[in-house]
Formats: structure tokens, sequence, C-alpha cells
């Protein structure tokens, strides 16, 4: 069917780009304000409650989402963590939560998780998310009615939007529609990568192990009490096809080794994947009336489990700046969005790669490097002020 341009396009306040955790938060909660948005997404439905990504959520991102209504499954199924484990040496140190952050934890609680819930609410209560959308482009940024145009079940469509979020993830593209000359990009990529692995097996763990070994870091992750998430440091060009299970499970076993009579439990793996390790951000975070949020806008490297919060955090300062000027015209806000969103970005960008630097094996890793590490986390094992700050930047900074 040849494609046609809908006559006279559609109208929206808020056009959304992408239907991640970042673009659907921000159309609910400008729901909750009775500020009106669509969301158009490239992939489908299915395709998006299906994907493993993200699995820590923060204090704060659990208050957001039970406060504006969602999260009652994620009370129900998620996890409570008090803290995490950090093993070197074949030693094990707990870092409690609670009691260094007055009484601050994070719910385990899977991102595709949080995707089905936020897609539920918003279709209940009537929103619009287009999926299988292709070939978006965001044009008119810099008038008072800039658009997004997209193919959509064999038609082009345009919607005119009052403004347009960019929530659709680093390879997204909105942050390329903005002028080169207008945005500043800050990039550091690391010289690995992590291989994940999922796998069908009891928990080996009550609490996240972060392991700090001469042979390459480990993370024993959970997603469920069936399910389990565990990665190794790993090359980032490296192939799946040279990890065999057998493979797998002898590197976990070597760099999780510990005198203390734990034991990994080990089981089928169903999923591998590489992931590369990267710190970017781009200032501003706005150009015109287009405002990026999330991925769109910073990666961080995993080690941290920010990722996700912070596209949380982006989205609810600037929700709250849109309600602001929709019921009082007052712009203040949305002029202030991109500072104050970037202020918490540059701290999660810390924290994740202080966590990857103390944790990882680098290339050029000397003898002095590694004690380096060791005596770092041997600090975190023992200063309350060192656990304090791993705390409390862990469990998230208050979003206010
Ligand atoms: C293996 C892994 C583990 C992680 N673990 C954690 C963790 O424990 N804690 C944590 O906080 N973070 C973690 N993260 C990071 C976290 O998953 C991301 O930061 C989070 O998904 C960002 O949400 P977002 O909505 O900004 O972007 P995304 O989730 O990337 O969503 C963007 C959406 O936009 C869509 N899109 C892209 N281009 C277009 C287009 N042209 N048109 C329409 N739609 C488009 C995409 O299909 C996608 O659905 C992890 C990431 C990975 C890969």
């Amino acid at each position: 069917m040849p494609d046609r341009v809908l006559g006279g396009g559609v109208k929206t306040r808020v056009g959304i780009v992408g239907a991640g955790p970042a673009g659907l938060l921000l159309s609910h909660l400008l729901h909750l304000d009775g500020i009106d948005s669509v969301v158009i997404e490239s992939r489908s439905r299915q395709e998006i409650e299906a994907t493993i990504r993200a699995g820590v959520l923060e204090q704060g991102t659990v208050d957001l989402l039970k406060s504006a209504g969602v999260g009652e499954r994620m009370q129900r199924e998620g996890f409570v963590h008090e803290g995490i484990y950090l093993r070197f040496g074949g030693r094990t140190h707990r870092i409690d939560f609670p009691s260094l952050t007055g009484g601050r934890s994070i719910m385990v609680y899977a991102q595709h998780e949080v995707i089905k819930d936020l897609v539920a609410a918003r279709l209940a209560a009537g929103g619009k998310i287009l999926f299988e959308v292709k070939d978006a482009a965001v044009y008119d940024l810099d008038t008072q009615a800039p658009k997004i145009r997209f193919h959509h079940q064999g038609t082009v469509q345009e919607l005119e939007c009052d403004f347009i979020a960019g929530c659709d993830g680093f390879h997204g593209i909105t942050r390329p529609s903005i002028p080169s000359r207008a945005r500043h990009e800050f990039t550091r990529v690391y010289p690995f990568g992590w291989f994940g692995i999922l796998v069908e097996a009891p928990p080996s763990t009550d609490e996240l192990i972060y392991a700090h070994h001469e042979r390459g870091f480990a993370l024993v992750s959970t997603r469920s009490p069936q399910i389990q998430r565990l990665y190794l440091q790993c090359d980032p060009d490296d192939e799946l096809r040279n990890w065999p299970d057998s493979r797998i499970w002898d590197e976990l076993h070597a760099r999780l080794a510990t005198g203390e009579g734990w034991k990994l439990a080990e089981g089928r793996i169903f999923q591998k994947g590489i992931i590369a390790m990267r710190s970017f951000v781009v200032e501003p975070m706005r150009y015109g009336r287009l405002f990026l949020a999330g991925d769109a806008a910073h990666i961080v490297p995993p080690t941290g489990a920010k990722g996700l919060n912070l596209a949380a955090a982006d989205v609810r300062v600037l929700s709250k700046a849109l309600a602001a000027f929709y019921s009082s015209g007052d712009e203040e806000a949305l002029k202030g969005y991109s500072a104050k969103a970037l202020k918490r970005v540059w701290r999660a960008e810390h924290f994740s790669w202080w966590m990857t630097s103390m944790l990882h094996r680098f290339h050029d890793e000397s003898a002095f490097h590694h004690r380096l590490q060791l005596s770092e986390l041997e600090y975190v094992a023992s200063s309350r002020a060192k656990a304090q700050t791993l705390a409390e930047n862990y469990v998230g900074l208050p979003l206010d």
C-alpha cells in the first residue's frame, strides 16, 4: 500500500519518542497532571515487554512508582535488598544500606516488568502509544510548534506538539537532530564489556555479589526465585561462540571463589549476551522545544545500576516543569530542566565510573594498580565513611 500523509496531522501537547522507562513514565506522570501526550515506539509491545535489561531500582524510583499508582505489582513481586556484598581476596564484606543511609534500601524488580506495568496503566487510562512506527524524524524544534513525522501502518503521520521529549535511548534519532554546534558530548569507552547470562536456577545469594578478581570482575544478581542474572567482565569484541557453558561456569567459579562455604548454584543457561561499557553525557539536555531524557542524554556503565533510575529522575523533573508551564505559563522550570537533571546525572556518572574502576581489571593494569584497587576495597569494607559514600549513592540520593 502506498504511503500517504494524513491530512491536517494530529496535535498533542507533548510528543514522546520512545516507549522505554523514560518515555512511558513521562507520559504517565503528565497524564496524572492532566497533560495530553502521544508516545511513538519503533518496536512492538511484545518486544519492549520482553527485553531484559536493568533490575535494580533506587529507593527514590520505588517511591516515585508507588506515588504514581504503578507500584502495586512491584511491591508484591519485587525483592527489597538491604545491602550488597563486595568480594575480594576471597573474602566477602557486606555493605548494609539502612544503617548507613538512614533506613533506605533498593528493590530488585526487572525493567521489563516496570515497562509492562506502565504500558498497562497508560492503555487503561486511554493513553496513546503507537507501536512499530518507522522512520521517525523531529523538526521545527526551535519553533513554538515542533513536529514528529513517522510511518505508521502504511501512512506517513505528522504529530504537531507544544514540546517533544526525546526518550529514544542512546541510539535514537532525537539527540542527533540537535545541531552539533548546540551539543557538547562527553564520552568514555571502557576497554571491557560484560558477558551476561540468564540461568534457570535458585538464587545463590540473598543480595547482589560484586566480585573483584585477578581474572576480572563478576556479578551475581537475581531476577526471580527461579531466574538468576550473572555477569562476567569480558573483551567487548568477544563473541558468544567463544563461550560454551562449561567455560562460563569455570570462569564464574574461579572469580567468585571463597573459602567461606558459599556455593554458586548452576542451572540451564537460556540467554547469553555481551554489552559494551560506556560513559556518555550530552549537554545541554534541551534544544528549543526538544527535551532529552534517559539514555538519549546519558549512558553509564551498569556497575552502579543507575541507568533506569536516572531515566526516572529526569522525567520526574521534566514532568514537573511541564506541569508548571501548563498551570501558570511559567517557563522558569523548563529553562532550569537541563541544569537540574545534569547535576544528578554527573553524580551518577561519577559513582558508576568509580565502581567500575574499583572492580574491573584494566588491560594496562600493573601490579601497582591492582594493589590500589585492593586498598580502596579494604577501605570501603573497613571505614564507615567510605561505606556510607557507596551506600548513599547506590540507594540513590534524594530526588529533591
Ligand atoms: C544489560 C543491562 C543491564 C542494566 N542494568 C541496569 C540496572 O541494574 N539498573 C539501572 O538503573 N539501569 C540498568 N541498565 C540501564 C537501563 O536499562 C537503561 O538506562 C534504561 O533502559 C534507559 O531507559 P530509557 O527509557 O532512557 O531508554 P531505553 O530503555 O533504551 O528506551 C528507548 C526506547 O526508544 C525506542 N526507540 C529508539 N529509537 C526510536 C525511534 N527512532 N523511533 C521510535 N522509538 C525509538 C527503543 O525501541 C526503546 O524502546 C542496564 C542496561 C543493560 C543493557
